[in-house]
């Protein structure tokens, strides 16, 4: 038997309805803020992340699925999506269309991370990015778009963590100071922040061992070390988010493994899946599109939710919100009831009724399986049916039984 390669999985009803519950609700948010969706392709040229997403990160180093084309080309599956956007925002000059660039993604990515409970191999992100303004409000516009999405999800108990990652000019001098800390306490620390205190100290930040915390909590703190500019920026956001009544905490260790960002950074973080509790991340990369050829300077914001972790949660939490309707189950008594149902099952569906039409069965076993099913009614058609006009509807909640002609049953189905 062939199976499913390690990392992958199917989607598999009912599972699939939360996933499309999910995406739908997205698709409503987004065109409520003026986002509309772009499609990348699912595989690029491998440069375009190693300069987009950081030489010396983990997904470059050790997680991407990179393959050489038959012409001898590097490519790559998208470990993300915000290097393929930038990528398309200059391919296709987007900088000069009117206003800012809202778009937004939803599809599968790739890292060859190692198998662990909500991780996989092939993960599915959403995502959007602000691309053309380093306004501050359009950061707190992000926050709280993505704050309506997962609420319109029926998500409950997430906490929003906020910082700021501070700029060209202030980030060095934090630097600085952080290189300075940590030349006395790396010894003390674990293999890999020995390393990144020479190499990327602001990662030894996200260090999540145990041991070290007590270290990384003495550190000097991004805070403290904001220039005017940033310090005002981050001052509006957080003030744009108070007047929403959006609760957030600010977290100066929040500064996340890609290199681009830049000033607001923010985390949605969910207690369902214990210690992998992050459902998505975000912030502004205002020198990305540079870094990946830009001549225009074209600041942007944007995030990715991870869908398999929020699915996961929503599951958890309500295990029946989403299923599956099925509105009608069509039981015909002999084969030319059969023929006479099919028109009918034709019929209710074109005017949007979610019906199943069952092959010619004993009424018991139809019965049975309509309830297996879950459908809301069930539709008995027999020869005494066909000539009379009236059909039986049974609800199938309530046990009450019915006579309903043609007429009144197209205007019946769909129900809300
Ligand atoms: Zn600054
Ligand atoms: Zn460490």
């Amino acid at each position: 038997m062939i199976r499913a390669v390690k990392g992958t999985r199917d989607i598999l009803p009912p599972s699939s309805s939360v996933w499309n519950f999910v995406e739908a609700t997205a698709r409503e948010v987004f065109r409520a803020y003026n986002y509309q969706e772009i499609r990348t392709p699912i595989f690029e040229e491998t440069q375009l992340f190693a300069r987009g997403v950081g030489e010396d990160t983990d997904i470059v180093t050790k997680e991407m699925y990179t393959f050489d084309d038959r012409d001898g080309s590097s490519l790559t599956l998208r470990p993300e999506n915000t290097a393929s956007v930038i990528r398309a925002y200059i391919e296709h000059s987007l900088h000069q269309q009117p206003g800012l660039q809202k778009l937004y993604y939803m599809g599968p990515m790739f890292r060859r991370e190692r198998p662990q409970k909500g991780r996989f191999r092939q993960f599915y992100q959403i995502g959007a990015e602000a691309i053309g303004s380093d306004a501050a409000f359009i950061d707190a516009e992000v926050v709280e778009m993505v704050h309506e999405l997962l609420t319109r999800c029926g998500l409950s108990g997430f906490e929003v963590l906020l910082n700021s990652v501070g700029c060209a000019e202030c980030r060095p001098r934090f630097l600085e100071s952080l290189k300075a800390a940590l030349a006395g306490v790396a010894a003390r620390m674990c293999q890999d922040c020995q390393r990144r205190a020479g190499t990327n100290p602001l990662r030894v930040l996200d260090c999540k061992i145990p041991e070290d915390q007590p270290v990384i909590e003495a550190l000097p703190s991004i805070l403290d070390h904001l220039c005017g500019t940033c310090s005002a920026h981050f001052a509006t956001v957080r003030q744009y988010l108070d007047d929403r009544g959006i609760a957030y905490q600010v977290k100066p260790r929040l500064v996340r493994g890609l290199d681009y960002y830049m000033r607001t950074t923010f985390e949605f973080v969910h207690g369902a899946l214990g210690a992998q509790n992050s459902v998505l991340g975000g912030g502004r990369y205002d020198g990305l599109a540079e870094q990946l050829g830009s001549r225009v300077h074209s600041p942007g914001i944007g995030f990715s939710i991870g869908e398999d972790r929020l699915v996961m949660s929503l599951e958890q939490q309500a295990p029946e919100a989403h299923r599956h309707v099925l509105d009608l189950y069509i039981a015909p008594m002999g084969a030319e009831a059969l023929r006479h149902a099919a028109g009918l099952a034709h019929e209710l569906r074109r005017k949007g009724a979610a019906a199943e039409l069952g092959g010619d069965a004993k009424l018991k076993r139809a019965m049975e399986l309509a309830n297996k099913l879950g459908a809301r009614y069930t539709l008995m058609v027999g020869e005494n049916e066909i000539n009379t006009g009236l059909y039986a509807l049974k609800n199938m909640t309530t046990g009450e039984q019915e006579q309903i002609s043609r007429t009144d049953l197209a205007g019946r189905f769909p129900q809300n």
